[in-house]
């Protein structure tokens, strides 16, 4: 019986392409994939079911008992994800993507509509699941400001999204510096922007000058996240990062320095980055954050301190639970068990009766092997029961 796993940044609709399209560099794949497929959705709300119907039953097949949604720009299919989730039983953060700038002219909103959908979804949340008090149970479904990145949105939806935030008390998340032609458009964009500057700022540097980087905010990515002046400003917002091992390969080119970011403070959690990762599985993506680590410290040539670089199981099964919850601030009630919290809890069984376990247990194996086979081998055969505030949500697959 262990916490269940918390995804920190998933792309619901692009879960209908998961698997596929990891062949073009990220702005050239947004422009490809991404975008009409969101789009779909505002067109086919029927088709946004099936797919968001699928999207969180698999996740809770995998054992993710809370999971950040990207959703899409329109506010109708946003409604359907929050819907499903509460229905299925799954702790979620659901946000309407936004964007008001630099998107297709059939797939981007104006500044007001953006703004205005934004509350319309989160009264709808708060009217489903119910507010969040500092006294009661965690409503299941939270609020979660979402714009998509520094490159689609203006400064003055920025600046009032990070108002919204502050009025509201509620989550904040994005893509920051995943990417170098990414960073670079954002530098040009903001310099631009800021009229009398002589360089565009980074992006930590300009969500926080719009008051988005908050110790309720959770960045994906940070890949290329300027060494020291940003990782400390976020440190000192108490903002974190998802990282997304997985799809970092396909798109970043480059891996997040976890194991030195841990060490410093940094706020950090685990992500799937469904469809930029293409596995549902956080046990898939832990271990992707331990082959990361390697791949980063032979880059190093393998000069740097392997304790300053390499993750382990344990450290990759901390990122997948507890430090998921202190990454949303949500440490005291997910992530770990003490009286008093959620429950949300999977039970994970090494067990191979009916033949369809992946490990195979040894009279030889002690507890610590069985486990360490589970983080290691382990996939949805392997979890048996998934609990959410307490109440059994397992998805009985058909086999
Ligand atoms: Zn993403």
């Amino acid at each position: 019986l262990c916490p269940g796993f918390i995804d920190l940044h998933v792309h619901a609709p692009q879960f209908a392409f998961a698997g596929t399209a990891t062949d073009r560099p990220l702005l050239q794949w947004l422009e490809t994939y991404t975008f009409p497929t969101e789009r779909r959705f505002r067109e086919d709300l029927k088709y946004a079911q099936t797919v968001y119907h699928a999207v969180v039953s698999e996740l809770l097949a995998n054992g993710t008992t809370t999971a950040v949604y990207f959703a899409t720009l329109d506010v109708e299919p946003c409604r359907i994800l929050v819907d499903i989730a509460f229905k299925q039983g799954q702790r979620a953060l659901v946000g309407k993507v936004c964007m008001d700038r630099n998107a297709p002219t059939d797939y981007c909103h104006s500044t007001e509509q953006n703004i205005r959908d934004t509350e319309t979804l989160i009264a709808y949340i708060y009217q489903t699941a119910g507010r969040r008090t500092s006294t009661g149970s965690l409503p299941l479904i939270l609020p979660v400001i979402t714009p998509r990145f520094i490159p689609t949105c203006t400064p003055q939806l920025l600046r009032a999204l990070g108002d919204l935030a502050k009025v509201h008390s509620c989550h904040v998340t994005s893509h920051i510096s995943e990417s170098v032609d990414e960073v670079e458009w954002s530098r040009q964009l903001d310099q631009v922007d800021q009229k009398n500057i002589s360089e565009g700022r980074s992006d930590a540097i300009v969500f926080d000058s719009y008051g988005l980087l908050t110790d309720q905010c959770i960045m994906a990515h940070g890949v290329y996240l300027q060494d020291d002046s940003d990782w400390a400003l976020l440190r000192s917002r108490g903002t974190s990062i998802a990282h997304c091992p997985l799809s970092n390969f396909f798109f970043a080119g480059n891996v997040l320095p976890t194991r030195r970011l841990m060490q410093r403070g940094n706020r950090i959690g685990l992500a799937t980055d469904i469809a930029g990762g293409s596995s549902p599985s956080m046990l898939h993506s832990a271990r992707m954050a331990v082959v990361a680590s390697r791949a980063l410290h032979h880059h190093q040539n393998t000069q740097s301190n392997e304790d300053d670089v390499i993750l382990d199981y344990r450290h990759a099964f901390f990122l997948a639970t507890l430090g998921g919850a202190e990454s949303l601030g949500l440490q005291d009630r997910i992530g770990t068990f003490r009286v008093g919290m959620e429950f949300d809890a999977i039970i994970l069984s090494a067990a191979n009766q009916d033949g369809r376990s992946p490990i195979h247990v040894f009279e030889t194996d002690n507890v610590g092997d069985v486990f360490q086979k589970l983080c290691v081998l382990g996939d949805d055969r392997n979890i048996r029961r998934v609990f959410v505030q307490g109440k059994d949500v397992t998805v009985q697959r058909t086999r």
